[in-house]
């Protein structure tokens, strides 16, 4: 069957804050221009807002510029952060740090990203941008000089067994002008172009950490609408980067999370069980006796910051937000920058298509306030790397003495090499969950409404499926067990406890990337399963 073919000046792919503002920039521009764009948007999530999940406490600078008036047209930012905390935990203890002044928020406003997006996709609506959620781009579309001519979807309806069944629809095939990959971290259709197109030859790997995350109802007299909580310390050994996040929203809301960075050592450590074990603490237990847990879900987040800002741009398009890495990781916050990045993309194609070829995106952006924040706060993550008390002198350091100006910039190494050997790592037992704070991971994926049709092709793919055993099992205990947010990955033996094998359980897939990131020989390749599926986040 031939697959449909529709055509746009732009697609853009993915529907989260930086895709948004881009299509939304594309339309105020033609408007003001009295000129003609026709924009389409495809997402993966069954809805717009369905995939997205974030903190979140955003800063509305990007927001200012694009809809200055976001106020009287009714934006989902209705909690202004009131106090924040900074507190370094022991295991009984909390202490009360100065708030570094990247973590002050005065000005900013505790959010639903998710709902932040529904709403964006509607301002975007009605300046005539099209939407197609439950399309998940599945392959980028060249032109024979081998110029990016848009992406096609995924097809429907096909089985297991890779043939199609009497539901199978084709793909479509959607071709632009010019093409923004919007899909946020690690995007899988970003990742094929990086190295089609060199993308990283001048630039740092990236690096990466692991969120999760719950959103829980709370008992009233524990309600702070307004109070931003960092912390860092226990349940982490000192040698892994990481901390938490609690931010009290309206409603009774607490969004509560915890990041580990993937470059991790110890193959034992669960980022998951370390978040519930967190949860534990005598400082915070106290927020959620009494409440109840509403959802829960996980997503990498970018840290490899200003040192791992790939090239941008590649004949036929444009990497806008976290499929970038504009996050800022001081501050523990991307999608003012990803709107930033999405706006000045679309200035930059809007340019393009009245004929001026010369514009360049990355030296528009160099332009914006996303490089001097991302500069400024670039040795920051870097310095974690020697561990927790080096990190924080180093960045009190850099931020309080140096402001920023050090002469020196450190680097990263990728996350994946990391890993310890099993041999050489120390154990981690980690306590029973309660189901009244803690929870298991089977309970936590069933409060993140993940749906995939069964009877598709598996959408995570093993390079070579001997490795799973004869490296992953042999020398790393399997490590995909304990850092899939999901429960996806499950070593199952025969009645006698041998022949090991993995079983990948894809349904459950949170769609976080992680296991694309964090696999010790990178032979885990996440690719999108038919669109529609993964998660379906309410307000997360
Ligand atoms: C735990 C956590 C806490 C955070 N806290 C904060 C915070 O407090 N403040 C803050 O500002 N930022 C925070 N961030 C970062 C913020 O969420 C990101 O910077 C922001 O979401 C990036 O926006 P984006 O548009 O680039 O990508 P995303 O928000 O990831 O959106 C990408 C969209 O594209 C879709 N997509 C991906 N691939 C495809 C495909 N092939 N086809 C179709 N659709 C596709 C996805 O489903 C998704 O909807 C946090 C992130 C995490 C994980
Ligand atoms: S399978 Fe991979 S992408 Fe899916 S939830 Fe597990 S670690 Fe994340």
């Amino acid at each position: 069957m031939e697959r449909e073919r529709m055509e746009y000046d732009v697609v853009i792919v993915g529907a989260g804050p930086s895709g948004l503002a881009a299509a939304i920039r594309l339309k105020q521009l033609a408007l003001a221009a009295g000129t003609e764009v026709s924009v389409c948007i495809i997402e993966k999530g069954s809805e717009v807002g369905a995939h997205i999940l974030s903190g979140a406490v955003f800063i509305p600078r990007a927001l200012d510029e694009l809809l200055p008036d976001w106020r009287s047209r009714g934006a989902p930012l209705v909690t202004p952060a009131e106090e924040d905390r900074f507190l370094l935990l022991t295991r009984q203890r909390a202490l009360r740090l100065p708030t570094p002044p990247q973590m002050r928020n005065h000005g900013n406003y505790i959010i639903s990203l998710g709902n932040l997006c529904r709403w964006l996709a509607r301002q975007a609506e009605e300046l005539g941008v099209e939407i197609y959620p439950g399309f998940a781009g599945a392959e980028v579309l060249y032109d024979g000089a081998g110029r990016v001519r848009g992406v096609a979807t995924g097809a429907r309806g096909i089985g297991k067994d890779g043939k199609p069944t009497p539901q199978f629809e084709p793909g479509v095939e959607l071709i632009a002008k010019e093409t923004l990959f919007a899909e946020g971290c690690r995007g899988s259709l970003t990742k094929i172009l990086e190295q089609r197109f060199d993308l990283r030859a001048e630039s740092g790997p990236q690096s990466y950490g692991i969120g999760l995350k719950e959103l829980w109802e709370v008992d009233a007299a524990q309600h702070r609408p307004g109070l931003v909580i960092h912390t860092v310390g226990w349940p982490l050994d000192p040698a892994t980067y990481g901390g938490s996040f609690l931010y009290h929203l309206e409603n009774r809301q607490v969004a509560v999370g915890f990041v580990v960075g993937l470059d991790y050592a110890n193959p034992f450590l669960s980022p998951f069980e370390e978040f519930q074990r967190f949860k534990t603490h005598p400082a915070i237990q106290p927020t959620f006796v009494g409440g109840k847990r509403i959802a829960y879900g996980a997503r990498a987040l970018n840290e490899g910051g200003y040192q791992a800002i790939p090239r941008l741009s590649f004949p036929g398009g444009l990497v806008i937000g976290c499929a970038a890495g504009f996050l800022n990781v001081a501050k523990l916050k991307g999608s003012h920058t990803a709107m930033k990045s999405g706006m000045v993309a679309a200035e930059t194609v809007h340019c393009r298509l009245q004929g001026e070829e010369a514009v360049d995106y990355r030296a528009a952006l160099a332009a914006s306030w996303v490089w001097p924040e991302l500069h400024e706060t670039r040795n920051i993550r870097p310095g974690f790397r020697h561990g927790l008390w080096f990190g924080l002198a180093h960045a009190a350091l850099d931020t309080y003495v140096l402001r920023g100006r050090a002469p020196w910039t450190l680097r990263q190494s990728a996350d994946h090499l990391h890993l310890r050997k099993a041999s050489d790592a120390r154990p981690i037992a980690y306590p029973k969950p309660d189901g009244v704070v803690t929870f298991d991971r089977l309970s936590s994926v069933f409060v993140s409404n993940t749906n995939h049709d069964e009877n598709q092709p598996p959408h995570l793919r093993l390079r070579e499926p001997a490795r799973a055993i004869s490296v992953n099992y042999a020398l790393y205990d399997s490590p995909e067990q304990r850092y899939c947010p999901a429960g996806v990955y499950e070593i199952v033996t025969d009645g006698a406890g041998d022949k090991p094998r993995l079983q990948i359980n894809a349904v459950n897939c949170v769609h976080c990337k992680s296991c694309d990131i964090k696999d010790p020989t990178q032979n885990i390749d996440w690719i999108v399963p038919e669109g529609g599926g993964g998660p379906n986040y309410p307000n997360m």
